[in-house]
């Protein structure tokens, strides 16, 4: 089959978190697959090592992105398609306040990927978050009273937990060797993966463990499914990082970035952060605007 010749058009969208921005997104009419397409995106590529949507997404937290959307020539209703150029994601529960992404192609035959504000890759030694956003419906998923804190029945709580419906898909959040693929006491189905020296994580409450003591995994590996095996109130995926083998806080811990761009790049780059840092901090702002602009013409027709 011939492919229609398509073309590239920028453009611009922005938002404010009312519930989650799958939902917002939704709400402002774009279509599901577009949404889809573009949350896995930003939840799994773009912003995967430095938020985690599932436990840091608040209220009132504001996005912009900058991207280019495919249409066949000539034809109104582009495809769902996506490239993004850059994003801006403001929130008051993750560990920046404001994210910054930028596409960057590096000099030399490297790939383009993507960069914050400071020149840092936005890829790091560890996902947010030991899940993929694509594999699981995010609308049921992002949303806060879904959270169940109270699963302090075991001795003091030294992981983060992760409500999720029995069965969702748990990727390894960073590369590593399986140390243990099996039961273990309390946390029932329980995976440990060693990453180094210095960290391990693991992986406690699986229904379901799809990989083996001795094997290697990439980060972002699928190796099995949540569940509610072993001491659980309920159904989450119970998860540890290990530092010199001690338990300590994920959520809190700062990694160091796996590199930034190039010295000899610098200049270019900056261009770049240049011809996009405005651009998304005006849109950010067009969002406010346009909410006062709603709640004052809902207050005039209440009237
Ligand atoms: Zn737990």
């Amino acid at each position: 089959m011939r492919k229609e010749p398509t073309k590239w058009v920028e453009q611009t969208i922005t938002g404010q978190v009312d519930e989650n921005i799958y939902k917002d997104l939704l709400d402002q009419g774009y279509n599901e697959n577009f949404v889809a397409n573009l949350v896995a995106e930003l939840g799994d590529e773009i912003f995967a090592w430095r938020i985690d949507f599932f436990s840091e997404q608040r209220v009132g937290d504001r996005f912009s992105v900058l991207l280019e959307r495919e249409y066949i020539l000539n034809e109104k209703e582009p495809l769902n398609n996506i490239r993004v150029v850059a994003a801006l994601y403001e929130g008051t529960g993750t560990r920046n306040k404001k994210n910054y992404a930028f596409k960057f192609t590096p000099s030399g035959s490297q790939p383009a990927e993507f960069f914050d504000d400071k020149g840092k890759a936005a890829r790091g030694l560890f996902l947010r978050a030991p899940f993929s956003h694509k594999s699981f419906r995010i609308s049921s998923h992002f949303s806060r009273s879904r959270f169940h804190p109270i699963h302090r029945v075991w001795r003091p709580h030294h992981g983060t937990d992760y409500a999720a419906p029995v069965g969702t898909p748990v990727v390894a959040i960073g590369s590593g060797k399986i140390v243990r693929a099996g039961w273990h006491g309390g946390y029932g189905r329980c995976i440990d993966i060693r990453h180094n020296k210095k960290y391990m994580s693991r992986y406690g409450h699986m229904s379901k463990i799809n990989v083996h003591v001795g094997e290697n995994v990439a980060q972002g590996q699928y190796i099995g499914k949540s569940g509610a095996t072993g001491v659980a109130t309920g159904p989450h995926l119970h998860f540890e990082m290990h530092v010199y083998g001690k338990q300590r806080n994920f959520l809190r811990l700062k990694f160091p970035s796996t590199k930034a761009v190039a010295k000899k790049d610098l200049r270019r780059f900056e261009t770049v952060v240049g011809q996009y840092i405005g651009k998304l901090n005006s849109a950010i702002n067009m969002t406010n605007e346009n909410l006062l602009m709603v709640a004052a013409h809902k207050t005039d027709e209440a009237d």
